[in-house]
């Protein structure tokens, strides 16, 4: 079977539900807590494909929205991103246009994008329209996925089309790691297994560069 290793990061404005989304997926399947921190956290996960197995590493940026010039030390080596922003909120979709600009200049290797708009339970309050955020996505050459991670419809198709993209991507991305392994189980398309999911970890950021890079920066305070 056919086995590629990725590394996803989750990109997008304080406060549109980053950090929720990745315990609702990660959550619902090994009732795993990760704790928001500054610094970042990630876990594994294999996600099970026809006749492939995807392994994502998947981190989650907490505190990079404040330290914002942090934010290259998640993004680099990065396979795949998903843009989150908050459907109830403008700024946050104009915030995920400036990370595609980013992420354009800054990492040379093609990745693929997802434009995830959240709280999709919020419709009331929806000042983002999906035609709009669903024509960005298709100018950048992402999928759009309307997402609650309240009440979780969306999230698992998420995964699911960035782990199906990364495969069909995956002859032309050199430093992602493929491999085929007689070793792996075969499991049925679409189910999660637990093993990887023990390999979750935590990255603390020593306390200078985040004395050194917080200097000056205003902080909006949030919730
Ligand atoms: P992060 O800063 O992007 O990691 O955002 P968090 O995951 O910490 O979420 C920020 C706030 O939004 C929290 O109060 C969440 O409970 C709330 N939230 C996250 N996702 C949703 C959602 O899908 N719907 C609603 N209504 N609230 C959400
Ligand atoms: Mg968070």
């Amino acid at each position: 079977m056919k086995v590629i290793e990725a590394k996803i990061v989750v990109l997008g404005s304080q406060g549109v539900g980053k950090t929720s989304l990745v315990v609702r997926y990660i959550g619902k399947m090994f009732s795993k807590h990760i704790s928001p921190t500054i610094g970042a956290s990630f876990f594994t996960c294999n996600i099970n494909l026809e006749n492939a197995r995807v392994k994502l590493q998947v981190w989650d940026t907490a505190g990079q929205e404040r330290f914002r010039s942090m934010a290259p030390m998640y993004y680099r080596n990065a396979n795949a991103a998903l843009l989150v922003f908050d459907i109830t909120s403008v700024n946050s979709f104009q915030a995920i246009k400036g990370w595609v600009k980013e992420l354009q200049s800054n990492v040379p290797e093609a990745m693929v994008l997802s434009v995830v708009g959240n709280k999709s339970d919020l419709q009331q309050l929806r000042a983002v329209q999906a035609a709009e955020a669903a024509h960005f996505a298709e100018s950048i050459g992402a999928h759009y996925v309307e997402t609650s991670a309240l009440h979780e419809p969306g999230i698992d198709q998420v995964f699911l089309s960035t782990a199906s993209a990364l495969l069909q991507l995956s002859p032309s991305l050199p430093s992602l790691r493929s491999y085929d392994s007689e070793a792996e189980d075969r499991v049925p398309a679409g189910m999660p297994t637990e093993e990887d999911a023990t390999h979750t970890g935590k990255v603390e950021l020593p306390a200078w560069s985040i004395d050194s890079i917080a200097h000056g920066q205003v902080q909006k305070s949030c919730c």
